[in-house]
């Protein structure tokens, strides 16, 4: 990266500031929806191979203009204060724009999860857990966080019962966190929600004609060729849905140790498969692999999908990036730097806060579960059924009293006389949450000629509900 590249808290700041400028707020206003309200840092230790390590940890809340404040906890090395206030202000207009009742939050610990055996994990993410959920950082009514890089269900359990231990009475306490497995507090299809929102949204782009136009696209999804650069939990389920359901082409998928590279389409299954057993994509059969992952980000494609980390799209390679759609799966994939470069030669990029929101839809989904102590569809699942086979029944009826003969197929039958289970709930409440957020974004980019692209307008809309929430409050 350029020494002259600002870090990920000044992008989101200058992106902060570009949409402002077209706004009418007051500086005051402005200034209070910008900064981040608190970043609260510990270090704590914890006896491990008969000594004492020493962890730093942080939780930041930007925004309490709703609360519980939302944002998940990160495990890796690069975690400092300003990344992670970076990605708490993210949260707040990721929220705002998906219209999840929620202030923005984030949390890391710096650590690489991998030079720990599990039980260490345990210990070290329980002590974590403790330290935040005593100043209330964890806590169902005020700050409620979830998976993020190098977390998973597995951490989220531990926190969960961590909160549990402390608060034996708090009738909500699975509320406390999102992203819990299934069978302890959680939702269904929460693993893959990032992903599949990465997945609707391209859905939505590709069901606006002007908007496929502008990056100068045509079509559908089917045989689009795709480049993912991280297949963990966000890069593997969206290359995973868009090559199994949409038809879409994974030419290329960017990891650690390099990239793989195949023109005819790689088999994202396999290549999951291959890096769970070798620990990376290096000597995968039938593709070509680069040292260099990086370069593969500037390969010939149609949609790029970086879902690793932050600053990968730089001063250093805009100019060499060649995709003309790219969709922010990850956080700040993209420097304010290179916003400009591509955006000033035509490339459209869906913006993280709207293309990653998937992951916080579903955990307000999840949240609201745990509040209301039953699961989705429970009520309803089976007097459903019984309306839609009233209908079939009597249709049936009409059909042999009139001797018409009209028979309804059985595949037609199977579907309709179905409910809707608690995973299929979850895909609908997504899927609509990603079209109007889309749409709301699509709108102004359109409507306003002073917006060119979808960043801006995602933050305007954004800004613009954040604000008028603290103006209801008197602020
Ligand atoms: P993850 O830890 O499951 O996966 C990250 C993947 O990126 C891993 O496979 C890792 O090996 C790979 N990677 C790491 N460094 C890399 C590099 N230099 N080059 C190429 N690949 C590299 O994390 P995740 O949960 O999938 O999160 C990825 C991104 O998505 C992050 O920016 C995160 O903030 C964002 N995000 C995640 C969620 C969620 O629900 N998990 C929600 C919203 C946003």
């Amino acid at each position: 990266m350029k020494p002259t590249e600002p870090s990920f808290r000044e992008s989101v700041d200058i992106m902060f500031n570009r949409a402002v400028a077209l706004m009418d707020l007051s500086p005051g206003l402005e200034e209070k929806i910008r900064v981040c309200n608190a970043t609260y840092t510990v270090r704590f230790g914890v006896r491990l191979r008969g000594k004492i390590e020493t962890f730093t940890g942080y939780r930041s809340v930007h925004s309490e203009h709703m609360e519980p404040v939302k944002g998940g906890i990160r495990f890796a090395t690069s975690v400092s204060q300003n990344e992670v206030e970076a990605l708490a202000a993210l949260m707040t207009y990721k929220c705002a724009l998906v219209e999840t009742p929620f202030g923005g939050s984030k949390g890391g610990l710096c650590i690489d999860p991998r030079d720990w055996e599990e039980h260490e994990m345990e210990q070290i993410t329980r002590r974590f857990a403790y330290e935040l959920a005593k100043r209330d950082l964890i806590n169902p009514s005020q700050n409620v966080p979830a998976p993020d890089m190098g977390t998973g269900e597995r951490e989220m359990a531990w926190i969960a019962d961590q909160y549990r231990r402390m608060n034996t009475t708090d009738i909500n306490a699975n509320a406390c966190v999102t992203g819990k497995p299934a069978n302890a507090g959680g939702i269904q299809g929460r693993v893959e929600a990032t992903g599949r929102g990465v997945q609707y949204a391209l859905r939505e782009f590709f069901r606006h004609p002007r908007d496929v136009a502008a990056a100068n696209l045509s079509g559908t999804l089917e045989g689009k060729r795709v480049v993912v650069q991280g297949l963990g939990n966000v890069g593997y389920h969206a290359a995973k849905f868009l090559q199994e359901e949409d038809g879409a082409k994974v030419t290329g998928i960017i990891e650690r140790d390099g990239a793989l590279h195949d023109e005819a389409g790689l088999d994202v299954e396999a290549v999951k498969a291959w890096i769970g057993k070798h620990g990376g994509v290096a000597g995968f059969p039938d593709a070509t692999h680069h040292a260099d992952g990086a370069t593969v980000l500037e390969a010939e494609c149609d949609i790029l999908i970086p879902a690793a980390l932050e600053g990968v799209i730089h001063l250093g390679n805009a100019e060499r990036i060649r995709a003309p759609l790219i969709i922010e799966a990850a956080n700040g994939p993209v420097t304010a730097g290179a916003d400009e470069v591509l955006r000033a030669r035509g490339t459209v990029i869906i913006p993280d806060m709207y293309a990653n929101a998937g992951g916080v839809t579903v955990s307000y989904f999840e949240w609201v579960k745990n509040l209301s102590h039953i699961r989705f569809g429970r009520m309803q699942r089976r007097q459903e059924e019984a309306r839609h086979l009233l209908i079939v029944s009597e249709l049936e009826r009409l059909s042999r009293d009139t001797g018409t003969g009209w028979e309804l197929s059985p595949d037609f039958k199977d579907r309709y006389l179905r409910g809707a289970d608690e995973l299929e709930l979850v895909r609908s409440g997504l899927d609509d949450t990603m079209r109007i957020a889309y749409q709301s974004m699509s709108q102004v980019w359109h409507e306003r000629a002073d917006v060119q692209d979808l960043r801006t307008a995602a933050y305007l809309v954004a800004i613009d509900r954040v604000a008028k929430s603290y103006k209801a409050k008197g602020l």
